[in-house]
């Protein structure tokens, strides 16, 4: 049995590039067991990149990235055990169109897990039933609102029992009035301490929920604070510059 240690996330010191263009210029992040980190910065700044290591969606080439225990060497052999530690949420809910909500949750226990079909749909209906939406289980995602889609996408998340969920801004394709019920679903998963990593420019929700508030700026991590200290008194000028642009 592999000791637990405290840090789940150990990103040292992580150089990306895509041709010349240096994306990551060293970024070093730990997140603890049952932290909740929101990452913020203006467009372009990295921050999708630098999640998307996390769960090797993304090859870097310098630094490195420790998730539970689990070195995510540059050649990615470790992927396999790494995707099934980390669950990620995307703007875009890059469901299935032509699956169900229900199938679409119970496909990837069935093939990457070989769960039974039976056990599957047993942990996805508490999932559904978890983030809202069990009445929807039968529909398919066109017939569903935006909400309703990425709630059905954390549930199917999830469903792989993740250690640690990511999130790339899952708030921001969504209209207004749909923005409440995909955050109050990330509060319960939050406070039932799961670690979660989270690109948003929601401040309510970063000032509510995170430990920890990070800005990312052309490739690099510019501050990283409590939220109370982060939107109050940041130590940064480029901070207080992002600040005053989203407040
Ligand atoms: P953010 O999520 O903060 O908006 P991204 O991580 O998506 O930023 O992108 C950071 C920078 O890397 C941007 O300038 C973007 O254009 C560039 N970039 C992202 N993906 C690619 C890619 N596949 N090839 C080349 N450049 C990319
Ligand atoms: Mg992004």
């Amino acid at each position: 049995m592999m000791t637990e240690t405290k840090s789940i996330i150990i990103a040292e010191n992580v150089h990306k590039w895509y041709g010349k263009f240096h994306v990551l210029q060293g970024v070093s992040l730990s997140v603890n067991r049952g932290e909740v980190v929101v990452i913020m910065g203006p467009s372009g700044s990295g921050k999708s990149t630098f999640i998307r290591t996390f769960n090797a969606l993304e090859e870097y080439q310098k630094g490195s990235i420790i998730i539970d225990g689990i070195t995510l060497s540059h050649d990615l052999r470790n992927i396999d055990a790494i995707r099934q530690e980390v669950g990620m949420v995307f703007q875009q809910f890059n469901l299935f169109p032509h699956l169900t909500v229900l199938q679409n949750i119970t496909l990837a226990p069935i093939w990457v897990r070989r769960w039974s079909k039976a056990k599957a749909e047993e942990l996805a209906m508490q999932l559904l039933e978890r983030v809202g939406i069990l009445e929807q289980a039968q529909k398919y995602p066109g017939q569903l609102s935006g909400g309703q889609q990425q709630r059905v996408a954390i549930a199917r998340a999830l469903a792989m029992q993740p250690k640690i969920m990511l999130f790339d801004e899952p708030t921001s394709a969504l209209d207004p009035e749909m923005v409440r019920e995909v955050l109050d679903v990330m509060r319960g998963l939050a406070r039932d301490g799961m670690t979660m990593v989270v690109v948003t420019h929601e401040v309510g929700f970063a000032r509510e929920v995170a430990d920890r508030v990070i800005l990312m700026d052309s490739g690099s991590l510019v501050e990283s604070a409590t939220p109370d200290i982060f939107f109050t008194n940041p130590q940064e000028d480029r901070t207080r510059q992002f600040l005053s642009q989203i407040l």
